[in-house]
């Protein structure tokens, strides 16, 4: 099977009564949203969607436990309205998660107030069922901690998407489906502005090489932590910089001897909150909270934060000895803040920010600031109601199942087994990351032994999904596919030699010769490298962090 390039038809010229800058979760969600709401909407995006904080982030999706310390009660119960429809529409992506949180003697947390924290956390939950943690799991934890301390647990229930990658995939074929453009690896150069009003954004297509001029009725800055440049780009002054960017750095260990079945919140050496969660069969650990101004694309942990985080985990399973030879990678991203001169990265607001520059002398121009993965979905629809859109709330407790397909459901992975005659491993990975369209995949892997082939030896991922991604998802890159439509290099064994076979068997189907196959794997090395930093960058300033 040889399967041409997405086609790019040209932009030059048109007119579009949305343009959304920036393809992360909340620019997704927005052009979504605007589709559904009958504008003509473009979605553009520099680099790959779900390349920037999106990917980058540590993936609960939660009601913010955390910001009840800080008072925001609105933010937590309508994260909570948000997680439990993602938990509903997208079981397969979306999972309820048992969290302990941890604290010991000499924590700055005061017991009787974390109860109370967390009863009212249930209480807002309203039909979230507390199920307590088994007393074996219990006992296990506490056997692998610091037996010279006394513990305190507590124990409540959040989610986790272990791929927002994938869940932006999904909104993004429904954006389409509802009418969008979508173009990825096309950067916004600027903004037109005239007269107070936007007229239009200049757009450089890096892949065809060539710029292009749209026209717009409204334009909608989702970029992140870029915002601030977008305005600076175009000449449009904001009174004040809309953003303060804090970076959060992660590492990523395998899953060692004592490690936690569930997911652990407890505090890091400084008493700041940080998580040790069980992630695509690894153990995810972080955050850090470092004011960061420079490029959010080049963004990485600094050897300080691995030294901190590596600290803080071994402070809290002494036993298992870990050292920084067991991380297997680091990565980073910048939270896009609100703009909070004197405040402590910890106290500023994750609540999101809907700018109007009408003001600052650009009429129907709008930039988002702040918010979360659990949120997306509640900000994109209070975006399209400043735009004048009807928009539906959704009752989270009458959602459908939207495009889940439960990955529990064992006659529905026995289904897609014997549909595309592929492993019950390989038809479970299908369902968990597809949902609903695991079986039109199946369907594609029948037609050859090529498409059953996993993706490399070390994953049941299948080459099927691969031209999936290529065919349906807007992938372009085989960074595109790997480390987000399907991505199977953030996996426990992902090496270079993975990289090559999986280049080797997708080029086999798409009919890349020897250059094509080389020049792909040549560039997705540079992007995985430079994404999932290995640790040896950082291992001389480490051991002085260590010592
Ligand atoms: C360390 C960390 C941990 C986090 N953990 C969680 C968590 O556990 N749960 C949770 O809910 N949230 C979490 N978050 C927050 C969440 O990840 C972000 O709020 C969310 O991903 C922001 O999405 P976005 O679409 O606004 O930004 P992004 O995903 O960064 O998307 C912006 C996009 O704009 C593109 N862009 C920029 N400039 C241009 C241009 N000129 N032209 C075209 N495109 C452009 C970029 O390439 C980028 O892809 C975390 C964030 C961080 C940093």
């Amino acid at each position: 099977m040889v399967l041409s390039a997405n086609p790019r038809p040209r932009l030059e010229g048109q007119h579009f009564q949305v343009v959304v800058i920036g393809g992360g979760i909340n620019g997704v969600a927005v052009a979504r949203e605007c589709a559904r709401g009958g504008k003509r909407t473009l979605l553009v995006e520099q680099n790959d969607f779900a390349s920037g904080v999106t990917s980058r982030s540590t993936r609960i999706i939660h009601g913010g436990l955390r910001y009840l310390e800080h008072g925001e009660l609105d933010l937590v119960r309508e994260s909570l309205r948000e997680r439990e429809t993602l938990l509903r529409q997208r079981s397969h992506l979306v999972h309820p998660v048992h969290f302990l949180l941890l604290l010991n003697e000499n924590s700055q947390r005061n017991a009787m107030k974390v109860r109370a924290g967390l009863w009212l956390y249930r209480r807002l939950a309203k039909n979230r069922p507390h199920v307590n943690t088994g007393e074996t799991e219990h006992k296990q934890l506490e056997r692998a901690l610091d037996a010279g301390r006394r513990w305190s647990f507590f124990s409540y229930e959040d989610a986790q998407c272990e791929f927002p990658e994938r869940l932006v995939a999904e909104w993004l074929t429904e954006a389409v489906a509802a009418g969008a453009v979508v173009r990825n690896h096309t950067e916004a150069l600027a903004v037109d502005v005239a007269h107070g009003r936007i007229r239009g954004v200049l757009l450089r297509d890096l892949i065809a090489g060539r710029d292009e001029r749209v026209d717009a009725g409204w334009v909608i800055n989702c970029t992140g932590p870029w915002a601030d440049r977008v305005c600076q780009r175009s000449s449009i002054h904001t009174a004040q910089p809309m953003l303060g960017g804090v970076r959060g750095s992660h590492i990523v260990l395998p899953r060692f001897s004592s490690a936690p079945n569930v997911a652990v919140y407890s505090e890091a050496v400084d008493g700041r909150p940080f998580f040790v969660l069980p992630w695509n069969d690894q153990i995810l650990v972080g955050t850090t909270e470092v004011a960061d101004g420079g490029d959010p694309g080049k963004t990485a942990p600094s050897a300080d934060e691995i030294g901190y985080l590596l600290r803080s985990v071994t402070q809290l399973f002494p036993k298992a000895k870990i050292s920084e030879r067991d991380i297997k990678y680091t990565f980073a991203g910048v939270r896009p803040l609100p703009y909070s001169p004197g405040n402590r990265p910890s106290a500023v607001t994750r609540r999101h920010i809907v700018h109007d520059h009408a003001d600052d002398g650009a009429k129907h121009m709008l930039s988002l600031i702040g918010g979360k993965l659990t949120t997306a979905a509640s900000l994109a629809r209070q975006c399209a109601d400043k735009m004048g859109l009807t928009v539906t709330e959704p009752n989270a407790a009458a959602v459908g199942p939207g495009n889940a397909l439960d990955p529990l459901l064992d006659e529905a992975i026995l289904e897609i087994a014997r549909i595309g005659s592929v492993s019950e491993e390989s038809a479970r990975g299908i369902v968990e990351w597809h949902g609903a369209r695991a079986a039109d995949i199946a369907r594609m892997a029948l037609v050859s032994a090529e498409l059953r082939a996993p993706v490399c030896p070390h994953t049941s991922h299948i080459v099927a999904e691969v031209v999936e991604a290529y065919r349906r998802e807007y992938a372009v890159t085989l960074g595109d596919v790997l480390l987000r439509r399907v991505p199977v290099a953030l996996g426990a064994c992902w090496s270079e030699s993975c990289s090559r076979e999986a280049a080797v068997r997708i080029g086999a189907v798409l009919g890349w010769d020897e250059y094509a196959i080389g020049s792909n794997l040549e560039a997705f090395e540079i992007e995985r490298t430079a994404f999932l930093q290995p640790v040896q960058h950082h291992s001389a300033a480490l051991q002085a962090a260590a010592d």
